[in-house]
């Protein structure tokens, strides 16, 4: 705690002005406001005006401060504690655990303050330095095991300077705040490390060294894993207006891409629903491991009666989070729902601050910080030839849809995928309800080059094929193109819609996903010659049905072949087909 101290001279909501009566103050630190008696406000300075008048941003229900209530400064930034025991924990953004708490009530009492990681765990703690050993920030004190994963114990990364390890602990069983390590600098400098360590949440945590977003990650959802890819250390852009599949994808993608970490950031959009996250993921089994979901997730989250301050804490602590995982060289995965409430935080901070407003009300520098915080995704090559990534997927929730509007603008720039959710194929229910045309990636797939722009070229000439029908009717197009639509509009029932909640259609794998796609290229390439529009939509009904009952089979169910032979057989009746599926 610093000496600096100060009072409240005016509240406006979150946002309140503190005079300071002794001390300097730095923007970004940690405040306390002491309200009755014993209970303390967290905020954060985030605006130090001439004349000793400081601004700051409190993370929770300001409803009895008062002018007078007296401010306590801690000198110290907005950090997040990283160490053993993240994972399976669900908190705020502050790192007040939730699920702890659980029991009692759902969200922590107003100025209640936990201890953000356990303190009384024992972890099984092996080093793997020596006394004597020269070291700096970023060294490996040793390993303990954390769920599924071997997780490294670090020097800080803030430490610069070379240090020798006077004393290291046998191996053996310790808690986060037992004393590990002692290392001396030449100067005579001790430092005594614990197996935790706080890191400022708004600083990036710097690359060891940064490389290109190349390999694609599998999601099992085939619309992106085949046309819109995202890889290891990549960046999406889910923008999409209400109802129309954002969360259902972000909990699929939660569930079924192949990240070793999953990070949820809920901001809830309906009132209840980060409450439904809180409740639901600890339920859910991981397809991988058959056991629970959390082992390997972090849950930090926002409910809409939460001040809107802790909504922006939480997208930093997640980031922070995912960055330090990143560093233990596993792929991690942020999923950020919905982006566009840490925007909406932004833009009520911004309107009480006074500051000139930027398009639609929301501050000047909004892209900056939705650039910043994207940046912070990336493949990090690590010593030893280690590799650790961290992607984040976004969601956007535009106010009516409209994607013109100046955070998913900002997003759009930042991230290397853009997926648009569009509301004619949500009310169609063709789910996932991408849109088929005006969806990118610049991130390799996991099919061919060709194999992805030939499909692209199918779905542009249906779009187009099915205006024509809509301007002319049936009648008004030929046979030809008749046929060419119904192939695009096969591929888009059995292949690019896809069932989120079916145990098998819900996820595809890769090794599946290039079978489908030869499946696939073997009807759109067959020279159909049966006649009349009537015929040949009957006929790709059939071909529709048995391929939807094939994509519901398991590869080891036994009648699995038997309904791919009766799929080409229906393919072969229309005309000529290759064989060589
Ligand atoms: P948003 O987050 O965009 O407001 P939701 O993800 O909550 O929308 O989706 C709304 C509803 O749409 C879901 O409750 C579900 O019924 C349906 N839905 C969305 N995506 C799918 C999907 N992939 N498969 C089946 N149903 C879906
Ligand atoms: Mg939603």
């Amino acid at each position: 705690m610093s000496k600096t101290k100060g009072k409240v001279v005016s509240v406006n909501e979150s946002l309140v002005g503190t005079k300071i009566t002794s001390g300097a103050v730095i923007n970004g630190e940690v405040a306390y406001i002491h309200i009755d008696g014993d209970k303390r406000l967290k905020a954060e300075v985030i605006d130090v005006k001439k004349g000793g008048i400081v601004y700051l941003q409190v993370f929770e229900d300001t409803k009895w401060m008062k002018v007078g209530d007296s401010v306590a400064f801690t000198g110290l930034p907005l950090a997040v504690k990283l160490g053993p025991g993240i994972l399976g924990s669900v908190t705020d953004g502050l790192q007040n655990p939730l699920y702890e708490l659980a029991e009692k009530e759902w969200f922590l009492e107003r100025g209640l303050e936990v201890s953000p990681l356990d303190t009384t765990l024992k972890w099984h703690f092996t080093p793997s330095i020596q006394k004597g050993d020269s070291i700096t920030g970023g060294a490996v004190l040793g390993h303990v095991p954390e769920k599924l994963f071997k997780h490294k114990i670090f020097v800080p990364f803030s430490v610069r300077e070379t240090y020798v390890v006077a004393h290291i602990v046998p191996e053996g069983e310790y808690t986060i705040a037992d004393d590990i390590a002692t290392l001396k600098n030449s100067d005579g400098g001790t430092k005594v490390l614990q197996m935790a360590f706080d890191w400022p949440v708004k600083v990036p945590m710097p690359f060891y060294e940064r490389s290109v977003p190349e390999k694609p990650m599998p999601t099992g959802i085939r619309i992106l894993d085949a046309l819109f890819p995202i890889a290891f250390g990549g960046t999406a852009c889910n923008p999409g207006p209400f109802g129309a599949g954002k969360t259902v994808l972000q909990h699929s993608l939660a569930r079924h891409s192949q990240a070793d970490v999953v990070i949820i950031a809920a901001c809830g959009e309906r009132a209840g629903e980060a409450v439904e996250v809180f409740k639901d993921f600890p339920e859910l089994i991981d397809p991988r491991t058959g056991k629970s979901l959390m082992d390997r997730t972090y849950i930090v989250g926002n409910t809409s009666s939460m001040p809107v301050a802790a909504r922006e804490a939480s997208v930093y602590m997640a980031t922070t989070v995912g960055e330090y995982y990143r560093k233990q060289g596993l792929n991690v995965l942020i999923l950020a729902d919905s982006t566009s409430r840490w925007a909406q935080a932004l833009r009520e901070t911004s309107g009480r601050k006074e500051e000139i407003p930027g398009p639609e009300a929301f501050p000047m520098y909004i892209s900056t910080l939705i650039s910043a915080f994207y940046d912070r995704a990336g493949v990090e090559l690590l010593p030893e030839g280690e590799m650790g990534s961290l992607s984040i997927i976004g969601t956007v929730s535009p106010a009516g849809g409209n994607f013109d509007e100046p955070v998913t603008q900002a997003t759009l720039l930042s991230t290397g995928a853009f997926w648009g959710l569009s509301r004619a194929l949500s009310d169609a229910r063709k789910y996932p309800a991408i849109d088929r045309i005006d969806s990118t990636s610049k991130y390799p797939s996991l099919l061919q080059k060709e194999e992805v722009l030939y499909l692209l070229d199918l779905l542009r000439d249906g779009k187009s094929i099915a205006s024509n029908i809509l301007l002319m009717g049936e009648k008004g197009i030929t046979d030809e193109s008749y046929i060419r639509y119904q192939k695009a509009e096969l591929l888009d029932a059995v292949f690019l819609q896809q069932n989120s909640f079916h145990k098998v259609d819900g996820v595809t794998d890769p090794e599946r996903l290039h079978l489908m796609f030869t499946m696939i290229k073997e009807i759109i390439d067959a020279t159909v010659v049966i006649e009349g529009k009537e015929t040949i939509r009957s006929h790709f009904n059939f071909i529709r049905q048995a391929f939807l009952d094939w994509n519901y089979m398991q590869l080891n169910d036994k009648n699995y072949e038997k309904q791919k032979s009766r799929l080409l057989i229906l393919v072969k009746q229309m005309g000529y087909v290759k064989e060589n599926v």
